[in-house]
């Protein structure tokens, strides 16, 4: 079959490891995976309850329009429904964004470098240019450098805030620059990847809610994969002016989000005693982490999400080899750019303390 080089040369997305391929590969039984940022208390029982109703109907087609869904996100967040536009997972709208609004071979998106990776990645399935503007020497974004980057090339600034894979976050003052420099411009979009919201303590952490509804080519990405547990029923929804939603409703594919996915959001979004243990279990893991780490004199991020950047100071896949062999799966982010740093997002108390007690063993034997 004879097919483009273009997408000959495409590279497939490597994910982390499961639980079952280190199983199989080291021989282990007790695997702690703490490589994806998913939510350390398991599934929401209510959320499978929810499900387990909506299975009776996996027969007919999801409701096309996905009005009830819509109309639960935008009473809980008090906008419209003509604000609301729902993605397998955010990462489909991350997608849709770009096709909708870059040219492809010709437009470019504009990001920091050490961004979350599928801006990229979607960008380059395009055929988008990306502009990747240098952080500071503490991990944190440029905003700055990215107001001077910017050209008539760039259609969309992505800014995931927090950051993943660093945990940094952008406050409200520091964003300004940005804001003041897309302000009333009809050719740029400002996204900003809010999938950490919730987890965030900083006080001076933007309302992204009054941004995007002050500043029409302002747009709040959302995702129920990480606070509320459902990262396989992948979830994701954008707030935005109605003619961007309008504009993303014409090349979405028909029924995008299953029926299970869907009757889950109601329960899911209101059941604030899931939500509020998710973050305590985050929060008390990063307090142990931070503590952890200084005690072994290794550098990390302050984080403002559910999982924590730091700095091996030597090569990131020995170490990360040596933890599989022992049964535990941290991230490796070499694939953006940081061969000594490691991510390792936070688990139940009893995996942060095996984490961290394989991850003392392993670098005393190195
Ligand atoms: C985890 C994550 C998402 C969520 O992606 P889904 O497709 O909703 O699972 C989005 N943005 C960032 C920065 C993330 O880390």
């Amino acid at each position: 079959m004879k097919v483009s080089p273009f997408i000959q040369n495409l590279k497939p997305y490597i994910a982390g490891k499961s639980i079952e391929e280190v199983q199989r590969e080291y021989g282990l039984t007790e695997i702690v995976k703490l490589a994806s940022n998913e939510n350390a208390l398991g599934p929401n029982p209510k959320v499978i309850e929810a499900a387990k109703k909506a299975l009776d109907d996996i027969h007919r087609y999801p409701d096309a329009s996905y009005i009830t869904a819509k109309k639960i996100i935008a009473s809980h967040f008090k906008v419209n429904t003509n604000n609301i536009s729902l993605g397998n997972g955010s990462n489909e709208l991350i997608d849709s964004l770009i096709r909708v609004f870059c040219e492809p071979n010709q437009d470019s998106i504009l990001i920091s470098q050490g961004a979350f990776v599928a801006y990229k990645v979607c960008a380059h399935v395009n055929r988008v240019h990306v502009t990747e503007v240098p952080m500071k020497t503490n991990f944190q974004v440029d905003i700055e450098g990215l107001c001077n980057a910017l050209t008539d090339k760039h259609k969309i600034i992505f800014l995931p805030n927090p950051n993943n894979p660093t945990g940094m976050y952008i406050s409200k003052k520091e964003i300004e620059p940005l804001i003041n420099k897309i302000r009333g411009r009809g050719d740029v979009l400002l996204v900003i990847d809010e999938a950490y919201n919730e987890f965030v303590r900083a006080k001076d952490y933007p309302d992204s809610q009054s941004l995007f509804k002050d500043f029409k080519n302002v747009v709040v990405l959302r995702t129920f994969a990480k606070v509320h547990g459902l990262a396989g029923l992948r979830l994701g929804f954008m707030m935005a002016d109605p003619h961007i939603v309008d504009l993303l409703e014409r090349i979405r594919l028909p029924f995008n989000v299953s029926n299970v996915t869907a009757s889950t959001i109601d329960v899911a979004l209101n059941d604030r005693d899931y939500i509020k243990r998710s973050q305590e279990v985050v929060w008390q893991g990063l307090e142990y982490f931070e503590s952890e780490l200084q005690k072994m004199g290794l550098e990390y991020c302050p984080s403002q999400g559910n999982f924590i950047f730091f700095d091996l100071k030597r090569d990131s896949s020995l170490i990360f080899e040596a933890l599989l062999k022992k049964g535990v799966i941290l991230r490796p982010v070499k694939n953006y750019g940081f061969s000594t740093h490691m991510r390792m997002s936070v688990g139940t108390m009893a995996e942060n303390k095996k984490a961290i007690e394989t991850l003392k063993q392993v670098l005393g034997n190195t």
